[in-house]
């Protein structure tokens, strides 16, 4: 069975059907290209795969497909967007004086 191993030791698994693990995805100009009533395995064929983590979150996208190598996506704590708020706030109230 295929598997990988997550940054936090965490092994993987990806061969099982349907897998846990697996999510797919799919852009939405590709998924534009279809209409009307579509057979499933049509749309299953044109999505890529991504193998979430279920101890740490980090997903793994096979944009290439299974055979090439995936992205690491590694999830960021939310303290980044508030400051981004901060920083914001802080600039127009510069601006206002
Ligand atoms: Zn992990």
């Amino acid at each position: 069975m295929p598997s990988l191993t997550c940054g936090c030791g965490e092994i993987l698994h990806y061969g099982e059907i349907p897998c846990p693990n697996e999510w797919l995805f799919i852009s939405d100009v590709e998924f534009d290209k279809f209409s009307g009533a579509v057979d499933a395995e049509e749309i299953y064929k044109a999505m890529k795969s991504l193998i979430k983590c279920g101890r740490c979150g980090t997903m793994w996208f096979f944009w290439n497909g299974f055979q090439a190598e995936p992205q690491q996506y590694v999830p960021q704590p939310k303290w980044h967007l508030s400051n981004q708020k901060n920083n914001e706030l802080k600039t127009r109230k510069k601006m206002m004086g």
